[in-house]
């Protein structure tokens, strides 16, 4: 399609687009998975749209190193999402501003003695991950999604209707704005509440982990040495994930999941009460929390759609599955429901087929429901064994931790799996 076919271009400029235009592939949620998405189709001789509620524009970076300048929303990239990243040319802009790259994880359980080491030379690999600012990656890919010239976006404008044409077999879109689209494949990447899922009537399991997350950013007294550290608390986990730091100034971004009742008073304290509660429930370990930027709490809820697929829709990352977030897993999970949508569309593509063809669709769900449920359950069985107050439990727990620590073997299936490279 000629780049002139872009009615919302990012830098803002409008171009009027025919009434009931069909695009291929519309995906709805220019979040870090859809916009990762746009670009794995762009390309490959496909019609794609882009629409996304908010202005489409590269979220501003500061330059600045200092607690106040970081996202309090950050992700811990598996060496697998980071590799997708790097094929769809949005790595080199996140390096270039700024990454945590972690190589060792320390996790211990605050009601006993058990504790976790792990290393990423016990699998042979330069790191376990990077902690990466959500608004870094998402501002990454947008400037792909820019350069390819085969997509059309649509910014500040939500989606207000969809439903099925039978005999079309194509969807039929309505934007806020009265404009209509037509879509052979209509793509959810519109995020946990999903607009799409609900106004197609998939159906969920859910339930609510009764814990809400307090996000932020700390500067702490001593380097976290590449060390990201989780502490199970009975109220639930603390994680003190790595950040890049300046000037012998040290940075962690926290997500502390604690128990609803308990969140309300933590988020009223001072900024002072706040980083000692916080240095508290750490135990110190990287000295004094000694400044904090304004805190965040979102919900947490495991939610899972029974069906990723209906005739021409597929639901991709958290509009299809959202998680506890203890191991960070969520957007990685995402980022390989991008990456396997993407190739089975394409490969659909090659043998000249649509892109919302029953069998696409059909090997899309079996290639990643499978593994998500996997890690969904293994997250909730986490949380679960954690909360346990019971002394058998607690013991048991702790020698668990200690006897892995020991099974170099099941250690390194462990860790691979976590790097996503198993
Ligand atoms: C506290 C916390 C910590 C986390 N830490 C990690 C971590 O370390 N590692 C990890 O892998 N994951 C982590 N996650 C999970 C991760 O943040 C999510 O999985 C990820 O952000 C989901 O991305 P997404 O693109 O699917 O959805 P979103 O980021 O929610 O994007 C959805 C987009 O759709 C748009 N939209 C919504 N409705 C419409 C509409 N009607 N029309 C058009 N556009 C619409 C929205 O504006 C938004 O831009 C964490 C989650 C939480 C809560």
């Amino acid at each position: 399609m000629p780049r002139d076919w872009r009615p919302w271009t990012i830098a803002g400029e409008r171009i009027p687009v025919a009434d009931g235009q069909a695009f291929d592939v519309v995906i709805v949620g220019a979040g870090i998975a859809g916009s990762a998405l746009a670009v794995a189709l762009a390309g490959h001789d496909l019609t794609v749209a882009l629409v996304e509620a908010q202005p489409l524009v590269p979220p501003s970076l500061p330059a600045a190193v200092d607690v106040g300048s970081f996202d309090p929303r950050v992700s811990a990239l598996t060496p697998r999402s980071r590799q997708l990243l790097q094929e769809l040319g949005a790595w080199e802009a996140i390096a270039a501003y700024r990454q945590c790259p972690y190589t060792h994880m320390t996790v211990w359980d605050a009601d006993g003695t058990g504790c976790i080491e792990f290393d990423c030379a016990e699998v042979g690999a330069p790191a376990l991950g990077h902690i990466v600012e959500n608004r870094a990656i998402v501002s990454a890919l947008l400037q792909s999604v820019e350069r390819a010239a085969d997509i059309t976006a649509f910014g500040g404008v939500g989606l207000q209707d969809c439903r099925r044409d039978q005999s079309a077999q194509l969807m039929q879109l309505q934007l806020a704005d009265g404009t209509a689209l037509r879509a052979g494949l209509l793509v959810a990447a519109d995020g946990a509440l999903s607009r799409v899922r609900e106004m197609l009537a998939f159906r969920t399991r859910e339930w609510d982990y009764g814990h809400r997350a307090i996000v932020t950013t700390v500067q702490v007294e001593r380097s976290h040495g590449g060390t990201a550290r989780q502490r199970f608390l009975p109220s639930g986990p603390l994680a003190f994930l790595p950040l890049p730091g300046a000037a012998g100034a040290h940075y962690c971004s926290i997500v502390w999941s604690i128990r609803d009742e308990l969140v309300d008073d933590l988020l009223a304290l001072d900024e002072r009460a706040f980083c000692v509660a916080l240095g508290d429930a750490f135990e110190n370990r990287l000295g004094e929390v000694q400044a904090c930027a304004p805190r965040y709490a979102f919900p947490l809820r495991q939610r899972h759609a029974v069906d990723y697929i209906q005739p021409g829709v597929a639901l991709v990352a958290d509009a299809a599955h959202t998680i506890h977030p203890l191991a960070g897993q969520g957007i990685n999970l995402g980022l390989q429901d991008v990456a396997v949508l993407a190739e089975e569309v394409l490969a659909g593509r090659a043998r000249g087929s649509n892109p919302g063809q029953a069998e696409i669709l059909r090997r899309y769900q079996r290639r990643r429901k499978g593994d998500n449920l996997v890690m969904m359950a293994a997250m909730d069985g986490f949380k679960r064994l954690f909360e346990q107050q019971a002394l058998p439990v607690r013991w048991l727990r702790n020698a668990g931790m200690r006897g892995v620590g020991r099974l170099k073997p099941l250690k390194q299936q462990l860790i691979r799996h976590a790097m996503g490279v198993q």
